[in-house]
């Protein structure tokens, strides 16, 4: 995106751009130079030298969330010590809202803005610094102009002595040594930056170089190992969506003890642990990380949901179709691997398998329809509860449930000819860069690959709580859901527990289940089961006692006041949503199943 809108009515803009992308050339940068002065503090100290174009007073904020990830985080809460001058001369900053501050220029043509950020959340939207290494995401960092201008953001580093190098896929400033350019401040938002001793591999795809870096605890990262299963994901995926959009891409993994994923244009930030090139499970898990944040370079970054850009970066941008940008991900997060060969059959049709059961055990898919669970990120998904599986579903696997269920409609209906695929390379012929899809030219993209009307299918798997229909996709492929034999289940009252110091304490109660229905709360302790006793981490094995249909009586303490529930035990639910060839497949189904994992 080349202009950047703000929504606000505060707007203190005197300059209005009839054509902004023109005056974007004209523009000066803000510039920027990060320093580390006791990096084991945590802090980052920032100095932004920000053009005023003369103007008595110029408005600067911070973003409160990172495109990606769909919370208000308040970003501007580690941000403290601003201050402001030109040249010798002190000028006045006063903080006019939550994120953002006035600075009275007295007609400088240009101010310096300094501030430190506290910088100690593990996680793929905020900020890291330590003695080894500092993680840097844009929006948690850069203070930059209350404007609707294109304006180019730079970045210099100043290393600290042990601290090698940047890695970033911000553009080199020629000549500047560790100097970035930004051309406008989405692209900063969109592009980690990385500092310290990194481990980097390079590999080429159609010309463009690809850096997958590793950042942490590296000793044990056999970074080697990587670059063909690397190159692989991007030929795969490139089989689907077309040509390579980006200049290069860089692979981002801090080798961290934590997890998550964030996409970006240009590169994705990862997190993993230290063993992740040493166990199968590991490094598949990981692999599938890579596959779902690297597609997303196209579905999301490039083709988006129209809601999805320009972005305000300091409101909520509401939107319904993160089923497909994160959903349709999720699915081909599962067949890359496959068609690069990475993966076997049956662990691509267990990865199916896993979406499935997570969309049909939870109670909210018959309460809320995707895409309002999408449009509800904002409140939900990234803010779960003990009520959160009873009343909404997860837009990753009931959108990648749809994903599997499409790509059989439209392979079925054109006899082979197309498939998902399709779908998805004329949507984003049609719809990337700055225009943006909404669900009907969405819905239409895809009626048209399928070569008959799927407008009434999406509004039905979509936009209501209906249960989802397996049959024909199903019956293309020749599959079926494994037989679970019920007769041997084990003793199951339903919910969750935890331990908290020795305590054995409920945390959910799932709708539909013996617990909810005998009256168990959340944050009720379970002390005893008929009178006997149980430890902290004792239920599964006391259960084992009993068989499905007992009844037991539950001594429970609510608020500390001591009462007994009966609960009658049911049948723990089966894993009755995993996926099996058909003993009886016939060769055209086979076939059907194999041009899916091929990619045909
Ligand atoms: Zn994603």
């Amino acid at each position: 995106m080349k202009v950047r809108v703000l929504l606000v009515t505060a707007c203190l803009c005197t300059v209005v751009f009839g054509d902004a992308a023109v005056r974007a050339q004209a523009l000066d940068p803000i510039r920027y130079t990060l320093r580390f002065p006791a990096p084991h503090t945590h802090y980052v100290d920032v100095e932004a030298s920000i053009p005023t174009a003369g103007r008595a007073e110029v408005e600067v904020y911070m973003a409160t969330w990172t495109p990606g990830s769909y919370l208000i985080r308040e970003y501007e809460r580690n941000v403290e010590a601003v201050t402001a001058s030109a040249g010798t001369r002190a000028l006045s900053v006063v903080k006019s809202t939550k994120n953002r501050w006035k600075i009275t220029t007295g007609g400088a043509p240009g101010v310096t803005l300094r501030y430190k950020v506290y910088s100690r959340e593990m996680t793929v939207r905020n900020n890291w610094v330590e003695s080894a290494f500092a993680m840097l995401n844009g929006a948690p960092t850069f203070i930059t102009i209350v404007e609707r201008a294109a304006r180019p953001h730079d970045v210099r580093v100043e290393l600290p002595a042990a601290w090698k190098r940047v890695e970033t896929a911000l553009e080199p400033v020629s000549g500047s040594p560790n100097t970035f350019r930004a051309a406008d401040f989405d692209t900063l938002v969109d592009s980690p930056i990385i500092i310290g001793n990194p481990l980097v591999r390079d590999f080429t795809v159609d010309g463009k170089k690809h850096s997958i870096v590793f950042e942490g605890d590296t000793a044990l990262v056999d970074a080697d190992k990587t670059v063909g299963d690397l190159q692989k994901i991007v030929i795969a995926a490139k089989n689907v969506m077309g040509p390579l959009q980006y200049p290069h891409y860089h692979f981002f993994t801090m080798v961290t003890e934590s997890g998550g994923g964030l996409e970006h244009k240009n590169s994705f930030l990862g997190m993993g642990t230290r063993f992740l090139t040493r166990t199968d499970r590991a490094y598949k898990g990981w692999l599938g990380l890579i596959a779902h944040e690297y597609f997303h370079n196209w579905n999301v970054k490039r083709l988006r949901p129209v809601e999805l850009g320009p972005f305000d970066y300091e409101n909520e941008n509401y939107v319904k179709m993160l089923w497909v940008a994160e959903g349709f991900t999720d699915y081909y997060a599962d067949v890359l691997p496959k068609r690069a060969g990475l993966e076997s059959r049956d662990e691509f049709l267990d990865g199916i398998s896993n979406q499935i059961e997570q969309v049909q055990t939870i109670p909210g898919r018959l309460v809320t329809p995707v895409n309002m669970a999408s449009f509800d990120t904002w409140i939900k998904q990234y803010r779960p509860d003990e009520n959160t599986a009873n009343m909404s579903v997860n837009y990753y696997p009931k959108g990648a449930v749809i994903a599997f269920l499409l790509d059989a409609k439209i392979r079925k209906a054109t006899n082979g000819a197309r498939s998902l695929d399709t779908g998805m390379q004329w949507a984003m012929q049609r719809y990337s860069g700055d225009k943006g899809y909404t669900p009907d030219q969405f819905y239409a993209v895809m009626s048209e690959a399928a070569g008959t009307d799927l407008k009434g299918w999406f509004a039905k798997t979509a936009e209501s709580a209906d249960e989802l229909d397996y049959t024909e996709a199903l019956d293309y492929y020749g599959l079926r859901f494994r037989p679970v034999d019920m007769r041997n289940a084990r003793p199951y009252i339903g919910g969750g527990t935890r331990s908290d110091a020795g305590r054995l304490v409920i945390t959910s109660v799932r709708r539909g289940t013996p617990g909810i229905d005998a009256g168990l709360n959340v944050d009720d302790e379970i002390i005893a089961i008929d009178d006997v006793r149980v430890r902290a981490d004792g239920l599964a094995a006391r259960l084992e006692q009993y068989k499905a249909g007992d009844k037991i009586s539950v001594l429970v303490a609510r608020r500390d006041r001591l009462m007994k529930i009966d609960v009658t035990l049911g049948p723990e639910p089966g894993r009755a949503w995993r996926l099996e060839p058909l003993p009886t497949a016939t060769a055209e189904q086979t076939a059907h199943l194999n041009a899916l994992m091929d990619g045909k």
